[in-house]
Formats: structure tokens, sequence, C-alpha cells
């Protein structure tokens, strides 16, 4: 397997530390508003991540953080603060509801939930601890009840995002009145004061620790000093990332993540100028999660953000979204077709000469997932099979059981539990698309009886309303199939 390491910048042949294992974190939420669709874009990248690592037989162990406190604004206001002052509520009623609304949207887009979720307030012994180590080695100091990581004395820093400290001269108006020894010094801890309401007592005073430190944390508590795969968004890598990756080091005297993976942005077009913009909290030009869940299937918007590669960006339109509906429907209608034909084809494998396309299409999908995770490439793969499915399902060919359900195992596999976005037949996945088939078939078995009984009027108006929901019937002589239009 390939990766493109943003560390170093090049493609390089995956090693995990420990064979057959894979130690993996990402960066995860700061819980204080709904997640939009740049949160989708980065979740549902790693978790078809996580996904293909375990389809290729490795032993995951995923960890993503919840940012729940010390996430601060430019203005050092903490946002959850803010804006549990905008709702006149308690800051961890916000997170509560943020955290649950995150999940909610991750299990409605099929995101495999990680194997731990550490929250950051949960986290504060092991903050203070890593504080109190790099303060012994001389990476940090404290001045009046606050402490800083001192940039000077880590000789790698920067070496993520390639900038250089004499870069950061910008920032110097945090120096004023701060203590901070050099510009680019930033916080692991920081002082509360009286109004404050997340703090906890340090060796320094009742305050609250810096954003970037939890991480570092974190991913050590769980991970080990040393581990696999960072990810996350770009637009975190400086300063977030660059931090995790500076404090981790110097306090642990080891490497911090062996590989790292930065999704690209979800951008929108501006309305004034045309160009892309970053779909983003702060320019107001966000769609939650939520709300693009009331007009597209979950499996239309992983379609979508699967349709480039992760590291790419990716602009949202309606366009872009109807393009991904109608790749989806082509893959599902012949799935459908092959479901449906398995319910009255003859026993045994006649058609067998199609398993040898089904391990051509099983290889070719390997191969180009092997390569940084090319879903794109993946489900073209997919999109060629649907192809030869379809060739052959309406060919004169008598296809058997056997060979019906080894190409529904197909799409299962790689369609289903690589990419999420084939649900199974036998209702373990989603269950929207599983309640709105048997509605379906309900239906068509209505209008049956209908014709039985020679009521034309009424069987004609079923096929209409449901042509009128986008649904089309097709009788053949083995009986009636639908399609979506
Ligand atoms: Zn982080």
């Amino acid at each position: 397997m390939q990766i493109f390491n943003v560390l170093g910048r090049e493609k390089q042949a995956f090693t995990p530390i420990h064979e057959g294992r894979v130690g993996m974190y990402v960066c995860g939420p700061t819980v204080y508003e709904h997640s939009h669709l740049g949160h989708a874009k980065t979740y549902v990248s790693f978790d078809v991540v996580a996904r293909y690592l375990r389809y290729r037989g490795f032993d995951l162990l995923y960890v993503q953080n919840i940012t729940d406190v010390g996430h601060l604004r430019a203005n050092e206001e903490d946002r959850v603060l803010v804006r549990a002052a905008q709702l006149n509520a308690k800051p961890m009623q916000v997170v509560e509801t943020y955290t649950r609304s995150y999940f909610e949207d991750m299990d409605a887009l099929g995101v495999q939930r990680p194997d731990i979720s550490p929250r950051a307030s949960g986290h504060v012994p092991e903050q203070i601890e890593m504080i109190e180590a790099l303060i012994a080695k001389d990476h940090a100091y404290a001045v009046d009840g606050n402490v800083y990581f001192d940039v000077l004395s880590d000789a790698d820093y920067g070496k993520l995002s390639n900038r250089r400290v004499e870069e950061q001269q910008d920032e110097s108006r945090d120096l004023i009145g701060s203590g901070k020894r050099h510009p680019v010094d930033f916080a692991l801890w920081k002082k509360a004061e009286p109004e404050h309401i997340l703090r906890w007592n340090s060796p320094w005073g009742v305050g609250f620790p810096g954003w970037h430190i939890e991480c570092s944390a974190m991913a050590r508590k769980y991970l080990g000093a040393n581990f696999d795969i960072h990810g996350g968004g770009i637009d975190n890598i400086y300063p977030h990332n660059e931090n995790e990756i500076a404090q981790s080091e110097c306090a642990n005297d080891a490497d911090f993540a062996n590989y790292w993976m930065l999704t690209g942005s979800l951008n929108v077009l501006d309305p004034d100028e045309g160009i892309p913009v970053k779909m983003s909290k702060s320019l107001g030009n966000y769609i939650t999660i939520k709300d693009a869940l009331e007009e597209y299937r979950p499996q239309e918007l992983r379609y979508f953000i699967l349709t480039s590669h992760y590291s790419n960006p990716v602009v949202y339109s309606d366009e872009a979204l109807a393009s991904a509906k109608s790749g989806w429907e082509r893959l599902m209608n012949a799935l459908r077709l092959v479901r449906q034909q398995m319910n009255s084809a003859p026993e045994g494998d006649a058609g067998a000469g199609f398993r040898e396309r089904l391990t051509q299409a099983r290889e070719d999908f390997g191969q180009v997932m092997d390569d940084d995770f090319n879903s794109p490439r993946g489900i073209a793969v997919l999109q060629d099979l649907t192809r030869d499915v379809n060739i052959l399902l309406n060919s004169e060919t008598e296809v058997g059981v056997d060979t019906l359900a080894a190409i529904n195992d197909t799409y299962e596999t790689l369609g289903g539990d690589v990419l999420g976005l084939a649900p199974a037949a036998d209702g373990t996945a989603s269950g929207d698309s599983q309640r709105e088939a048997a509605l379906i078939d309900m239906l068509i078995a209505m209008r049956a009886q209908a014709r039985a009984d020679r009521d034309y009027a009424r069987s004609d108006e079923i096929r209409d309303q449901l042509a009128g929901l986008g649904i089309s019937l097709e009788d053949r002589a083995d009986g009636t199939i639908w399609k979506l239009q």
C-alpha cells in the first residue's frame, strides 16, 4: 500500500510499526455548532480509510477526539463559552448537545464510529502531565499562570507545514503583555479569569488547557508516543498539527505519527466572484449535514464526497450532487435487479463465467485503493462492473442463483463494506433504503392484485403515483421490477 505522506510531501510505501496492526488518530470536531458538509468530507474520507484498512486485514485502532474545551478564537475567547453565552446555557450543555448532534449526523451518513472518542475535558490530568514534562525539558515555560511552548527550543518546528519561525512575525500582537518570549510561542495552559467557567487546578494555578495539547496527550494515551497515521483537515495543518508534533516529539523524545494524511477542503462557489471558497462557519456559507440530509440520501452525499480524492478540494453545487445522485442510482439499480432476479432465478451456477469478471473487479478495486485510498477510481471500478452486470442481466443468458449471489456479494463487499454506498440486502445496513424497497415491493404486489382483479384503473393509478415519486416499473415475464429514474 502507498500513502501520500504530507510529512515529506511524497507517496511512500505503508509499513505499520507493528505488523498487521495500525494505530490511527484523526482530529475530531469542536462541538459548539451542528456539523456542516465540510466536516462530512473529512470524516467520510477517514471512514473509508478505516474501512479499507480493515478490509485489507489490518487490526485497526481508530481514535478521534472531541474538542469540548480550549479551542480559542483569534481573540482568545473559548468557542464553547461564547456559544453558551449566546444560548444562555451551561458550557457542558452546549458540548453535550453538539456532541450528540455530531454522532447523529455521522451515524446517518453511515460513518462507523471510531473505537475511542476521547473528550478533551476528560483528559486534563494527562495534559497537565505532558506540560510538566515539557517544562522539565526546557521546551516550555510558565509566566503568570500561563504556560507557553518555547518554539525556538525545537529545531524541527515547522517540518509539517514547511513554515519557518522567522515568517511568523505577524502574530507579534500576541506578545504584548502576554509574557511570551517569542511571538510564535503558543499556549499550553491558560490562566482562567474569574468569570471563566471551564477551569481546573494545576501546578500553575486555576486555568484550562490550550487546544493543541489535547491531541498530543490523548494520542499518546491511546496509541503510544509513536504511532502510524495521523489525519485531519488541511486547514488545521498550521498551527494545530504543527504544534501537536512539536509538543509530542519534545515531550516524548520519540517520533510522533509516521504518516500524515490531510483532507482537502469542501468549497462552494462564491455567488459574487464565481470562485471556490471554503465552506466554513466563519464565512457563513455552510450547509449543515442535517439540512443536506433533508434533500439527499446519505449514500448520495457519500458518493459525492468519494468521487474526488480525499486530499483534493471539492466544490459543492446542486449540479455536482445531481451527478452523484445519478451515479449512485445507476449502481443501486443494477444491484436491485440482481437481488430481484435472485428471487426467481434457477438454482445453480449458470453464468459462472461471469465470476472471472468479479475477480477482476476485486483485483482492480484493491489496486486503486492500495494507491493512497483512491476512492474515485474505486467507484469507477464499480461503474465498469455495473455496465457488464447490466449487459449480463439483460441478455438471453440464464443466470443461476449462485452467480447472482456472487455478484451481490461483490457489491456488498466493495460498495457496501468498504465505501459504505450499498446497503446490505439482509437489512443490517442503514434502515431508510431497506424500508423504501419494502414499501415499493408492497405497492407492486397491490398493483399485481389489482390487475388480477381486472381493476386496471387502480393498477394504473399505483404505477402513475410511483412514477410521480421518480420510481418506474417495468413488467417482465418473471415479474415486475422497479428503478429509480
Ligand atoms: Zn488535533
